[in-house]
C-alpha cells in the first residue's frame, strides 16, 4: 500500500505554517508543523518526512544551516523546498547550489505551494504517483475546523482524537503502531504515553458508536496498534 506522505513545515511565522498546513492537509498529505530549526531537525529525525518545507529566516538558525544539517545527519535526507522572502535569499539557494529541490517566495498562493510539491515528491520519488486519498465515503474530514463526520454525523472530536482518526483514514487497512500513532498525533514527545492511545482510541469508538451502534471500525491489532476496517 502507498504510505501517506508525510511533510514537515519548519517555519516561525503561524499564520504562514497554518495556511500551509490546511492546503496540504486538504490535498491528502500529512503535515506537521515546527517553528524552531532545532524542533524541526528533532521532527525530521523521528518523522522520516518526505519533504521540508524549510524557512529560511527562523529564530534559532538559519534555513541553510538546517538544510546543512539535514544532508549531513540523515541517512536519507528528506526533499527540499525552502520558503524565502528576500531575493537575496533566492540568489544564495541558486547560487551555492546546495542541492535543495525547489523555492518558493513569499507570498505563494497555496495552490502553487500544493502543485510545487507535488512536483518535488514526483521527481523525488518517481514510484509514488499520487497520495492516498482520504476515505470519502463513511468520513468526511473538514481540517480547518478540526472536524470529521461519520456517516454524515460530525463527530466532536478532542485535538488528539481528531488527529488519529485523520490518520487511521488517510490509510485504511494499514496497521499502525501505537509509537507511530505518538509520533504522528502528538507534539510534545514528553507528554507521549503509550496508553494515551489506547484511551483516545476508546474514547473515538464510543464517539463512532453514537452514530453507528455496534459497527467497530476501529480494528485492534493485539500487542501492535491499531487499524482502520
Ligand atoms: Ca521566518
Amino acid at each position: 500500500m502507498t504510505e501517506a506522505r508525510v511533510i514537515l513545515v519548519i517555519e516561525d511565522e503561524a499564520a504562514i505554517a497554518e495556511t500551509i498546513c490546511y492546503a496540504l492537509s486538504t490535498d491528502g498529505f500529512q503535515t506537521h508543523w515546527r517553528s524552531t530549526g532545532h524542533e524541526g531537525i528533532e521532527c525530521a529525525r523521528t518523522l522520516y518526512p518526505q519533504l521540508i518545507l524549510l524557512d529560511i529566516g527562523l529564530p534559532d538558525t538559519n534555513g541553510f544551516e538546517i538544510f546543512r544539517r539535514l544532508q549531513t545527519q540523515l541517512e536519507t535526507p528528506p526533499a527540499v523546498i525552502f520558503l524565502t522572502a528576500r531575493s537575496e535569499e533566492i540568489d544564495r539557494i541558486v547560487g551555492l547550489e546546495l542541492g535543495a529541490d525547489d523555492y518558493i517566495s513569499k507570498p505563494f498562493s497555496p495552490r502553487e505551494l500544493c502543485a510545487r510539491v507535488r512536483a518535488v515528491l514526483r521527481r523525488s520519488q518517481p514510484n509514488i504517483t499520487e497520495p492516498p486519498r482520504p476515505e470519502q465515503t463513511r468520513f468526511k474530514i473538514i481540517a480547518e475546523r478540526f472536524e470529521i463526520h461519520y456517516h454524515g454525523m460530525p463527530l466532536l472530536l478532542t485535538l488528539h482524537e481528531f488527529r488519529l482518526l485523520q490518520t487511521l483514514i488517510q490509510q485504511p487497512q494499514r496497521v499502525f503502531s501505537r509509537e507511530e500513532l505518538l509520533s504522528r498525533c502528538w507534539d510534545a514527545p514528553e507528554h507521549r504515553l503509550d496508553r494515551a492511545i489506547d484511551t483516545h482510541i476508546k474514547t473515538l469508538r464510543a464517539k463512532l458508536f453514537t452514530v453507528r451502534p455496534g459497527d467497530d471500525v476501529i480494528r485492534t491489532h493485539r500487542g501492535i496498534g491499531y487499524s482502520l476496517q
